[in-house]
């Protein structure tokens, strides 16, 4: 529980809580992409490869720039913590804090991933969702979030007073990323980053602003595709909270395997080019 406010309120206080908010990034200065130009290539792609992410556990992929990666739900209800990186630099990754402030708290259709200082450009197009449906519900909660941040021992070890598991999505990452990297587990971890929850359905509170989850309306095939705008290595991990309707950090929930296609289009999006890294000169004012 917070204590309660021991500041006595201004006089004006109402005045000041009423001043209406403006959105911090307008969308009409931020370059959006020609989503029927990647959509028209959908009808005619060729399926190449195909992962199977087991329950409690992660797997790597690669994605070519220009090809098409779904994520699927083809079993039960099952949550995905993911994370992207430059294939060829792994320094360069998903931007979950940046990507929120510029597209909002959850993404769907049409929505970019953005990497990460000082690169920041868009690395994935969300070229379909099939859950693009639900919007938000009567809580506020909405699916593919890009408020939490991933399921991890550190956090479950300070809340359950010296607990020890090891299939958090942190972890889960963490070896997934070493096996396919050869780096150390200790090396590799650094580079496990705050994640796009799939098909997780969260929100927050309104009366305390807490972050909350709900079951996930997720039903077997249900998916969400994107284009890869660079060479992508991706890694995600199957939640050991299944669809997150209760608790996660145990082997309680039941968990289900995630997939994830690749497809490769016949041509590419008309007028695309690979986006460079940020313009921005680095020079900081010195
Ligand atoms: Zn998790």
């Amino acid at each position: 529980m917070k204590p309660n406010p021991i500041t006595a309120a201004p006089m004006d206080a109402a005045a000041r809580k009423s001043i209406k908010p403006v959105i911090c990034y307008p969308t009409d200065t931020l370059p959006r992409p020609d989503l029927s130009a990647y959509r028209a290539l959908r009808d005619d792609m060729e399926l190449i490869e195909t992962v199977i992410i087991p329950p409690r556990d992660a797997a790597t992929w690669e994605v070519p720039a220009s090809h098409f990666c779904r994520l699927v739900c083809p079993e039960g209800p099952q949550v995905g913590d993911l994370n992207l990186f430059n294939l060829n630099n792994l320094n360069e990754r998903f931007y979950s804090g940046k990507t929120r402030a510029l597209n909002g708290t959850h993404v769907g259709l049409g929505d970019q991933l953005f990497s990460n200082f000082p690169y920041m450009r868009p690395i994935a197009t969300i070229t379909h969702d099939t859950l693009d449906w639900y919007g938000f519900d009567e809580f506020g909660g909405s699916v593919h979030d890009v408020i939490g941040t991933r399921c991890d021992p550190y956090t479950h070890n300070l809340l359950s007073h010296d607990g020890q598991y090891h299939h958090c999505c942190h972890s889960n990452l963490t070896r997934a990323l070493a096996k396919k990297t050869g780096l150390s587990p200790e090396l590799a971890e650094p580079h496990v980053h705050d994640v796009l929850n799939l098909f997780m359905c969260t929100g927050f509170t309104r009366d305390t602003g807490q972050y909350f989850m709900k079951a996930s309306p997720v039903r077997r095939g249900d998916y969400l595709e994107f284009f890869a705008e660079i060479d992508l290595l991706g890694c995600m991990s199957a939640c050991p909270g299944g669809d997150c309707s209760s608790e996660h950090s145990s082997d309680t929930a039941a968990c289900f395997p995630l997939a994830v296609e690749i497809y490769k289009p016949k041509r590419l999006p008309q007028g695309w080019q690979a986006p460079p890294v940020n313009g921005y000169d680095r020079s900081h004012g010195f």
